[in-house]
């Protein structure tokens, strides 16, 4: 029987994509090979948001190669960011790749007349992407060039898909998309996300329901109050404010000043006590000052966010940002700007995280590493705890006795155990 192998790199978009090839060459009759040396047909899904992640999808080409000069009869498959729609440059660089296909445009041996594919058995927190694209084009970022212009999908095809998941076994669903907060202007009759939480809200089987990744720019009261009254949607957004300045966010094009910001943080708290709010920042913007750095960091300690996740910036070839605005900023300063935001992160995650000792919560248990279980708190905090029952997609509560700035532990509640 044929053997298949994916590797998969960047977000959860790529993550959720993969996991739809993986099913549907279950459906066709492969297997999941152990490794790539022991597959048939090898796909890389591939980021090029940041360099570092090019990097490691080249080399990983480049591995590749030589396995193909070892088995000249493994097929080889590209998808993800990586492909444009300059097939004959990638045909050029790669002449031992077989196929390349745009992420969610499978090639003919790939598709299906129906529905999507969807792993028979899936994860207990399964992700449901409900867009393609982006038609925003931050300065910096390549993503509307490679994903295109945004496709949001039929409101019903992704009721059904979650009915079906949860049939499966899956507890929570997280929906996926460059910017869920414009899901549904392109569509007939425009439903938004508040609408298509407010529906999936009805799904039995389904105890959770999360989102990302949201804009600023677009978040609307509506959502604010799906998000308060909607007993399954989490209390937990991830809203990128990804700098603190506003003649950085300007450059940026990000279409929101940190005022904007601010406010719009305000009203989560205030609408939803107890929300975690996470964000995502970039350093070393081309022309960033020591000054607007600091304005960043400034934001950082007064909002108190729930997680960071912090890059240093890199060009990519083919945005404005690229063509327009020199990247001026020595890679020692931007690793020292990255290194002061991660220690600052740790202290304020330090904080909110033992503020939990002691306390009672539930989670989802998502699975085991090495001999503990993990799961998550409807706030998205990792959870760990030890116990010889299989307790694989139970809600559960759990009592935290230890906790860190990256997880908490706790032993399981008597009455549940
Ligand atoms: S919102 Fe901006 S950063 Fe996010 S995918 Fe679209 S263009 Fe890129």
């Amino acid at each position: 029987m044929s053997k298949y192998h994916i590797w998969t790199i960047g977000c959860q978009m790529n993550k959720a994509e993969s996991e739809r090839i993986a099913a549907r060459f279950e459906e066709l009759g492969y297997i999941a090979a152990k490794s790539a040396n022991d597959a048939d047909l090898i796909i890389l899904n591939s980021c090029v948001v940041r360099q570092s992640a090019e990097e490691r999808v080249t080399n990983k080409l480049h591995d590749l190669k030589h396995l193909k000069q070892i088995r000249p009869d493994i097929l080889l498959a590209l998808t993800g960011c990586m492909v444009d729609n300059d097939a004959s440059r990638l045909h050029r660089n790669y002449p031992y790749v077989n196929y390349f296909f745009k992420a969610g445009d499978y090639p003919p041996w790939l598709e299906k007349a129906d529905e999507p594919s969807l792993p028979q058995r899936p994860s207990p927190s399964a992700y449901v992407p409900i867009s393609q694209g982006c038609d925003n084009f931050c300065s910096y970022c390549i993503v509307p060039y490679r994903r295109g212009r945004e496709r949001s999908r039929p409101l019903d095809e992704i009721i059904c898909e979650a009915e079906e998941l949860a049939r499966r076994g899956a507890k929570e669903v997280i929906l996926l998309g460059q910017n869920v907060d414009s899901y549904g202007h392109d569509l007939e009759g425009k439903p938004d996300l508040a609408d298509l939480l407010m529906e999936l809200n009805k799904v039995e089987g389904l105890a959770r329901l999360r989102f990302l990744t949201n804009h600023p720019k677009d978040m609307s009261p509506k959502l604010i109050d799906a998000i308060a009254g909607l007993d399954k949607v989490c209390e937990q957004v991830n809203l990128p404010v990804q700098a603190g300045s506003d003649a950085v966010l300007k450059a940026m094009k990000r279409g929101y000043t940190v005022g904007q910001y601010r406010r719009l943080v305000r009203d989560l708290r205030e609408r939803v006590p107890g929300i975690a709010v996470s964000t995502d920042v970039i350093v070393g913007f081309p022309g960033e000052t020591e000054s607007q750095f600091g304005q960043s960091v400034d934001l950082l300690s007064e909002i108190k966010f729930d997680t960071v996740h912090v890059a240093a910036y890199s060009t990519r070839p083919g945005t404005y940002a690229a063509r327009e605005l020199e990247d001026d900023i020595p890679s020692s300063e931007k690793k020292a700007r990255l290194n002061e935001i991660e220690k600052l992160q740790k202290r304020v995650q330090s904080e909110i995280n033992a503020r939990l000792l002691g306390a009672e919560i539930e989670i989802l248990v998502e699975g085991k590493k090495k001999d503990k279980w993990y799961g998550r708190t409807r706030t998205d905090k990792l959870v760990f705890f030890s116990s010889p029952r299989d307790y694989h997609g139970k809600l559960l509560k759990i009592k935290i006795n230890k906790t860190s700035p990256w997880s908490l532990q706790g032993t399981i509640d008597m009455e549940e155990a």
